[in-house]
C-alpha cells in the first residue's frame, strides 16, 4: 500500500503534512486535491508527496479525489512548500493560492436516523432530542445545518451528540455546493423537424397567436440551438410565448455553458509592434537571446532589471519580449501594482495581442475570476495581466515574467503567507525556466544591488521616448520652507507655489497637489531650523506620544521627554507636524477661489467615487487642481498638467523607518514624473525643510545614481538590509503591559535559543511599540531579528498565538 503526505486545509495544521494511507484502487498523484478525514471532520487536502511508508504508525485513508480531479503542476507543489518554509506560514495558506477562485469548500454533515428499538422508551429522551429525532424520521436524513436553524447552533450539536451516543442516530459527511458555478445561458432550438414547424406556425398564425408564430418561423430558420439573449433581440417575444411552445412539444430549452470575458474588445483596435529607439533595442536584444535558452534546473533563473525614467518605453519592451516568448511557444505574466491596473492599462496588452490576455484581480466577480482561471490553465491565453496574486496563475508553458513597477511595496502581501512577489516570482523562474524582467524608473535599493553585484542583469533606458523632443524630465525646483518662515509666509504654500498655482490655473493648465499625509502629527520639528530629533542609537525619528507626553523610538524603544527648545537652534518653535489632505483642500479653496478642486484619496475612494471617476473627470478637465496622496503618483499620464506641487517632502522622509529616504525618494521622482508628459512640458516643486537631504537632492535632479550611493552606503553602515535580512515580529493584545512583557518573554527565548544554537549573525532590536501602537482596541509591540537569515531560527522555536511574523518586511511601522 502507498501513502500520500497531504496539506491538510485546517487551521491547526500549521506547516505540517499529514500521512494517509491511499486506498486500494484509488490512483492519487502528487498535486492531487483529495478530500481526508480529519479529527471528525472530512477536508479538503492536496498530496505534496507519495511515500512507500507513513510518517506515523497510525494513518488513516484518503477518502476520495475532490470532483472535478485537480492536479498542481509540479513546481507549484514545490513554489508552495518553498512559500510556508521562506515565509514561516502555515502550508495550506501557501497551497491555497494556487487553488482555483471559490475552491476552498467544506463537507457537509447530514444526520440520517438508525432503526429504533420496539422497546425505546421515547419519553428517556428530553423535549429537544425527541423534537430533532422526529424531524430526522420525517425526512430519513436532514442537514445538521437545517437542524441548526430550528434548535441554534449550539444545541443542535449537542442534541446530535447525545442521540449519536444513544446509537439513535450517526453523522455522514458529504461535499458542500462549489459556490462558483460555470455560467449557464438558455438556448432555444426546435424540437420537431423545420417543415412540421413551419406548418404549425401557420396554423398558429391562423388562430391570431402572432408572436408564437413568429418564434417558431424563426427557429425554423437557424441551424443551431440561438441564445436566449439574441431571441429577444431578433423576434418581439417575451418568455411566455417560449414556454407556451415548449409545452406544445415543438420547442426545446437547453442549458449551454458559455464564457465570460473581463476584458470587452469593443473599441479596441489591435495595435502593432513601435519601431524601438536604439536604447531599447539593446536592451530587448538582451532579453530575447536569453529567452530561447532558459531550461528548468539551471543554476540560477535569468533576472533582468530594466531601469528606465518614466516614459522610456518600457512597456513596449515588455510587450516585444511577450511576443518573443509566445513565437517560442512559451507564455507570460505581467505583474502591475493593484493601482495601476486601469482599463488603459490592460488596453495597451489587450491591443496587442487580441482575445489572448487574461485579467486576474480581486474587482471581478467570483464567477468571472473561475473562468479566467480555467481558460488560463487550458493555455487559452498568452499573456496574464493583473497584481500580485497572478504570479499564481497556472500559466503553462511560463516562458516570461514581468514585473512593472518593482519597487513598489504593494507587491508585499500583507495577510499570511506574507510573500513579497518579487521573490516568488524569482523562485517560480528557477523552478520553471522563465525570464524575469524587473522594471522600475526608481529600482527597489536591495533589487539595484543585486543588479549592481551581476546577480541580475542591468538594462538601461535613460531618455524618454517623447513626442517632441524639447519636453523632457521636467524641471524640479526645492524650495526651503525655513526661508518661507523667515519671511513671514505662514501658509501652506510657498510663494513660489502659490505664484506657479495662479499661472497654470488662469492659462487653463492643470495642476496636482500631492501630500503623503500618513502617519500625522507623529514627528516633532523644529520650525526654525529644520531640525527633527531623532533615535541616537536608530536614526529614525522619534515619536510623540500624546499618553505618555513622550518622544518614543519605534524600532528600539528609546524614549526622552519633548525638549523645550531645539537642541541645534534653542529656538522654542518646536512644532507637531502632520498636515492632512483635507486642511491642504480647505487652504488650496480659501487661495486659489477662482480654481475647481479635486481631491483623491483613501478617504474619498472609500466612499461611492471610484479611481476611475476622479481619474476621468480631471482628465475631462472638470477641475484644476487634485489634491492627493500617493495615488496621484501612480502612472498616470495626463498631458494638461504642467504644475506638480510637492507640498511637504517630509512626511515621508521623517518616518520612523530606516527605508524613509528610499520612500521619500520614490515618491519625488513618481510625482515628478507627472508633470510635463504633455506638449505642454512643466515644472515641479518640492518644498520641504529638509532641501539638503540626499533623497530630495537627487529626485529634484532626476538622479538615481547619486540617491543609490548615498542609500547603500548607509544600509552597510547601520547594517541593514539588503546586506541583512529581516524578521519583524508583532505581539498584539488588549493589555498594552501584557502585550510588552511578552515581547520582552519573546526576546529572552529568542536570545537563549539563538545563544545555545551559537548563531553568531543574529541580532535583536527592541521589543518597542508598534508605530501604530494601538489597532482596533489591541495594543501591538514589535521585536525585530536581523541577520543573515533570521527565519532559520524562527523556524525552530514554536510561535504562540497573538503572534505575527513577517519576514523581510517592506515596512517597519
Ligand atoms: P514606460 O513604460 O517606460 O513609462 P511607455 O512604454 O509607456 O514608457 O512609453 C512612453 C510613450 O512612448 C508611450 O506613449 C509609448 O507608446 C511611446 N513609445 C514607446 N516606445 C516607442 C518607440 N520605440 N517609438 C515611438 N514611441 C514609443
Ligand atoms: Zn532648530
Ligand atoms: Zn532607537
Amino acid at each position: 500500500m502507498g501513502y500520500a503526505e497531504v496539506s491538510v486545509n485546517s487551521p491547526i495544521a500549521q506547516r505540517r503534512t499529514f500521512s494517509y494511507a491511499i486506498p486500494s484502487g484509488l490512483s492519487i498523484d502528487v498535486g492531487q486535491a483529495v478530500w481526508v478525514p480529519f479529527g471528525d471532520k472530512l477536508l479538503q487536502g492536496i498530496v505534496l508527496e507519495l511515500t512507500d511508508y507513513p510518517s506515523v504508525e497510525e494513518t488513516r485513508e484518503i477518502a476520495g479525489v475532490i470532483e472535478p480531479p485537480l492536479l498542481l503542476s509540479p513546481p507549484y507543489v514545490l513554489l508552495a512548500r518553498w512559500l510556508s518554509e521562506h515565509y514561516l506560514s502555515p502550508l495550506f495558506d501557501a497551497v491555497a493560492l494556487m487553488l482555483p477562485p471559490g475552491f476552498e469548500r467544506k463537507a457537509l454533515t447530514f444526520i440520517s436516523v438508525l432503526l429504533i428499538p420496539h422497546d425505546f422508551d421515547l419519553s428517556s429522551l428530553t423535549p429537544e432530542q425527541r423534537h430533532a429525532l422526529e424531524l430526522v424520521q420525517r425526512q430519513g436524513k436532514v442537514s445538521l445545518r437545517q437542524l441548526e436553524k430550528v434548535l441554534g447552533k449550539k444545541k443542535a450539536q449537542t442534541v446530535v451528540s447525545q442521540l449519536v451516543g444513544r446509537g439513535l442516530v450517526v453523522r455522514s459527511y458529504e461535499l458542500g455546493p462549489i459556490r462558483v458555478k460555470p455560467k449557464y445561458e438558455r438556448y432555444l432550438s426546435l424540437k420537431v423537424k423545420a417543415s412540421e414547424a413551419r406548418q404549425e406556425a401557420a396554423r398558429l398564425h391562423k388562430r391570431k397567436a402572432i408572436r408564437q408564430a413568429t418564434l417558431l418561423n424563426f427557429l425554423a430558420q437557424q441551424s443551431k440551438p440561438v441564445s436566449w439573449v439574441e431571441v429577444r433581440q431578433r423576434v418581439n417575444c417575451n418568455k411566455t410565448v417560449a414556454d407556451a411552445l415548449v409545452n406544445k412539444g415543438l420547442v426545446e430549452v437547453q442549458q449551454i455553458e458559455v464564457k465570460r470575458e473581463p476584458i470587452s474588445y469593443r473599441g479596441i483596435t489591435s495595435s502593432e509592434p513601435l519601431t524601438l529607439t536604439n536604447a531599447q533595442k539593446s536592451a530587448f536584444q538582451s532579453i530575447q537571446s536569453s529567452l530561447p535558452k532558459t531550461a528548468k534546473g539551471q543554476t540560477s533563473p535569468a533576472v533582468f532589471l530594466l531601469h528606465g525614467v518614466t516614459g522610456s518605453g518600457k512597456t513596449e519592451i515588455y510587450l516585444q519580449a511577450l511576443a518573443e516568448a509566445i513565437k517560442l511557444g512559451k507564455r507570460g505574466i505581467v505583474l502591475v501594482p493593484e493601482i495601476a491596473l486601469t482599463p488603459q492599462a490592460i488596453e495597451r496588452f489587450a491591443s496587442r495581442f487580441p482575445h489572448k490576455v487574461a485579467v486576474l484581480h480581486s474587482k471581478l466577480s467570483l464567477g468571472e475570476q473561475f473562468d479566467e482561471w480555467q481558460r488560463i490553465r487550458n493555455g487559452e491565453c498568452d499573456v496574464v495581466i493583473g497584481p500580485r496574486s497572478a504570479i499564481f496563475a497556472p500559466q503553462p508553458d511560463l516562458g516570461l515574467i514581468v514585473i512593472d513597477e518593482e519597487h513598489e511595496w504593494t507587491y508585499k502581501q500583507d495577510t499570511s503567507p506574507r510573500y513579497h512577489t518579487r521573490d516568488v516570482a524569482i523562485k517560480l523562474a528557477d523552478l520553471t525556466g522563465a525570464v524575469v524582467i524587473l522594471g522600475s524608473a526608481t529600482p527597489d535599493v536591495g533589487t539595484f544591488y543585486h543588479a549592481q553585484r551581476g546577480d541580475y542583469r542591468l538594462l538601461r533606458l535613460p531618455e524618454r521616448v517623447t513626442p517632441s523632443e524639447g519636453s523632457s524630465l521636467p524641471q524640479v525646483k526645492v524650495i526651503d520652507l525655513r526661508d518661507e518662515l523667515k519671511a513671514g509666509n505662514r501658509s501652506l504654500f510657498s510663494r513660489s507655489l502659490s505664484q506657479a498655482i495662479a499661472k497654470a490655473v488662469a492659462s487653463r493648465e492643470q495642476v496636482i497637489l500631492f501630500l503623503n499625509r500618513r502617519g500625522a502629527a507623529t514627528f516633532i520639528q523644529c520650525r526654525s531650523c529644520g531640525f527633527v530629533l531623532r533615535c541616537r542609537r536608530c536614526e529614525v525619528p522619534l515619536t510623540y506620544h500624546f499618553t505618555e507626553d513622550a518622544l518614543v523610538c519605534h524600532q528600539c524603544n528609546y524614549r526622552m521627554p519633548v525638549p523645550q527648545s531645539c537642541p541645534r537652534c534653542l529656538s522654542r518653535r518646536i512644532k507637531f507636524l502632520g498636515v492632512g489632505t483635507q486642511k491642504l483642500e480647505r487652504e488650496a479653496g480659501y487661495t486659489f477661489s477662482q480654481a475647481r478642486l479635486l481631491r483623491w484619496d483613501s478617504d474619498v475612494t472609500r466612499g461611492k467615487h471610484s479611481h476611475q471617476e476622479i481619474l476621468s473627470k480631471f482628465r475631462a478637465h472638470e477641475a484644476d487642481i487634485l489634491i492627493g496622496t500617493q495615488m496621484v503618483a501612480k502612472g498616470l499620464d495626463l498631458p494638461l498638467v504642467t504644475l506638480v506641487g510637492v507640498v511637504s517632502a517630509d512626511t515621508s522622509l521623517n518616518l520612523p523607518d530606516f527605508r524613509a529616504g528610499e520612500r521619500t525618494f520614490q515618491l519625488l521622482s513618481q510625482v515628478a514624473g507627472r508633470a510635463g508628459r504633455g506638449v505642454l512640458g512643466g515644472q515641479v516643486i518640492i518644498q520641504t525643510y529638509s532641501p539638503e537631504h540626499y533623497a530630495v537632492r537627487a529626485a529634484a535632479k532626476h538622479d538615481y545614481a547619486s540617491f543609490y550611493d548615498k542609500e547603500i552606503t548607509y544600509r552597510r553602515q547601520l547594517h541593514n538590509p539588503p546586506f541583512t535580512r529581516l524578521a519583524c515580529l508583532t505581539y498584539s493584545h488588549a493589555n498594552d503591559a501584557l502585550c510588552q512583557r511578552e515581547a520582552e518573554r519573546m526576546k529572552r527565548l529568542l536570545i537563549e535559543e539563538r545563544d545555545s544554537r551559537g548563531i553568531a549573525d543574529l541580532s535583536l532590536i527592541g521589543p518597542a511599540p508598534a508605530f501604530i501602537h494601538r489597532l482596533r482596541g489591541r495594543f501591538r509591540w514589535q521585536l525585530i531579528l536581523r541577520g543573515a537569515k533570521p527565519s532559520a531560527l524562527l523556524s525552530q522555536i514554536p510561535i504562540p498565538q497573538g503572534w505575527t511574523v513577517d519576514i523581510d518586511p517592506v515596512s517597519m511601522i
